[in-house]
C-alpha cells in the first residue's frame, strides 16, 4: 500500500499531523520507535496546554493518540532508519527491515534534552529532575532549586525560577557564561541567586524524589539541599538518517519554511526537530497541523 502521508514520530506534532491528515480524507500512517505521545509522557503534570487546567503527560499523550486513531490513522511501533525518494514516492525503511511507502512524508522526530548522564538522573525525571523551566518551574514555587548550564537557556531558566523559588543556584562548569551579558547582569541583581562557577554536579540524591545534589568545585565537594534540578545543557534532534532529504542547521535542526516544507518536494518537518525558537506542546501541535495541511495541499496540487 502507498499511504498519502507517512509520519515519522508519534509525539504531539506527529499525532496532530495524523489527525489533520485523516480529517482531510488522506490515508495516514504514523511510525513511532518508543512511546506514542512523545517526550511529554515523561512529565507527571502539564499545566500550560490550553484546555486542560492540569493533566499528566501520559494521559495527554494517550489523548493525542486516541484522537488520531479515532480519525482513522494507522500506527506502527517501528523505528525509521532511512528514507529514499523515488519520483513522487518516499520509502521509509525501519530497523526491523519493514518498509512503508508514502506520497508525502512528515518528519516529526522531536528533540531530546541533553542529560548530564549521572546516576539517579533518569529515575528522578519528573520527581525533581527537570529539563524545562517554562514547563515545570511553577511546581517549585517557594522551594530551593539548581540550574545547570552556561548558555542562554540556562540563564533564562535561572531568571524565571528566581522569580518564584526561594533560592536558585546557577551551576556552570566554566568561569564565564556563553549566554548574553545582559541576562548575566539581570541575574546579578537577584538576591536569591547564587552563582557556582567552575563546578560540576557529581551526584543526585534522593530515592523517590530529589532531595539534593553534590557539586564539585576543584577538589571540594558540597551538598546543596535542592528540591528541583533544571538541566539546561541543550537539546539534540536526531535527524542524521534523513540528512540527504532535509537541510540541517548547525545544531542539527531541520530547516523549513512557515509551511514546514523542507528542500525536498513532499517532505515536511514538524515539532521540536524543526529549527525554531520556542519548543513547547503548543508549537509542536501548531506545526503538526501546518505540516499536514501543507502536505494535503501538495498531494492535491
Ligand atoms: C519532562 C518534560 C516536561 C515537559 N513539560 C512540558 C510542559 O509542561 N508544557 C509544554 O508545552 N511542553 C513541555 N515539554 C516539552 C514538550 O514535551 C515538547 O515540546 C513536545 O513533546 C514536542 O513534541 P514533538 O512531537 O515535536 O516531539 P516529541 O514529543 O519528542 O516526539 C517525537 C517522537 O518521535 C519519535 N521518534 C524519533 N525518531 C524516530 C524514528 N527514527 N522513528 C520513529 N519514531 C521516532 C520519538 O520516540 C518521539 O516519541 C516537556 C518536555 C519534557 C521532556
Amino acid at each position: 500500500m502507498i499511504y498519502d502521508i507517512v509520519i515519522i514520530g508519534g509525539g504531539p506534532a506527529g499525532l496532530t499531523a495524523a489527525t489533520y491528515g485523516c480529517r482531510a480524507g488522506k490515508s495516514v500512517l504514523v511510525l513511532e520507535k518508543e512511546t506514542f505521545g512523545g517526550q511529554i509522557t515523561w512529565s507527571p503534570k502539564v499545566e500550560n496546554f490550553p484546555g486542560f487546567v492540569s493533566i499528566s503527560g501520559a494521559e495527554l499523550g494517550d489523548r493525542f493518540m486516541e484522537q488520531a486513531m479515532e480519525q482513522g490513522a494507522g500506527v506502527e511501533l517501528e523505528e525509521a532508519v532511512s528514507v529514499r525518494a523515488e519520483g513522487d514516492v518516499k520509502t521509509v525503511r525501519c530497523v526491523s527491515g519493514a518498509e512503508f511507502r508514502g506520497r508525502s512524508l512528515i518528519i516529526a522526530a522531536g528533540a531530546k534534552p541533553r542529560m548530564l548522564g549521572i546516576e539517579r538522573e533518569a529515575e528522578l525525571v519528573g520527581s525533581g529532575v527537570c529539563y524545562c523551566a517554562v514547563c515545570d518551574g511553577a511546581f517549585y514555587k517557594g522551594k530551593a532549586v539548581a540550574v545547570n548550564g552556561g548558555g542562554n537557556s540556562a540563564l533564562q531558566d535561572a531568571l524565571l525560577l528566581s522569580e518564584k523559588c526561594s533560592k536558585v543556584y546557577l551551576i556552570h562548569r566554566r568561569d564565564s557564561f556563553r549566554g548574553e551579558a545582559k541576562l548575566v547582569e539581570a541575574l546579578r541583581q537577584r538576591e536569591n541567586l547564587e552563582f557556582i562557577m567552575n563546578s560540576s554536579i557529581t551526584a543526585i540524591l534522593g530515592e523517590d524524589e530529589l532531595r539534593g545534589i553534590v557539586v564539585k568545585t576543584g577538589e571540594e565537594s558540597r551538598e546543596l539541599p535542592v528540591e528541583g534540578l533544571f538541566v539546561a545543557i541543550g537539546h539534540a534532534p536526531d535527524l542524521g538518517a534523513f540528512g540527504p532529504l532535509i537541510e540541517l542547521d548547525g545544531s542539527g535542526y531541520a530547516v523549513s519554511g512557515e509551511d514546514c516544507l523542507t528542500r525536498s518536494p513532499g517532505v515536511f518537518v514538524a515539532g521540536d526537530c524543526r529549527r525554531k525558537t520556542v519548543r513547547q506542546l503548543t508549537t509542536a501541535v501548531a506545526d503538526g497541523s501546518a505540516a499536514a495541511l501543507a502536505a494535503c495541499a501538495w498531494l492535491d496540487r
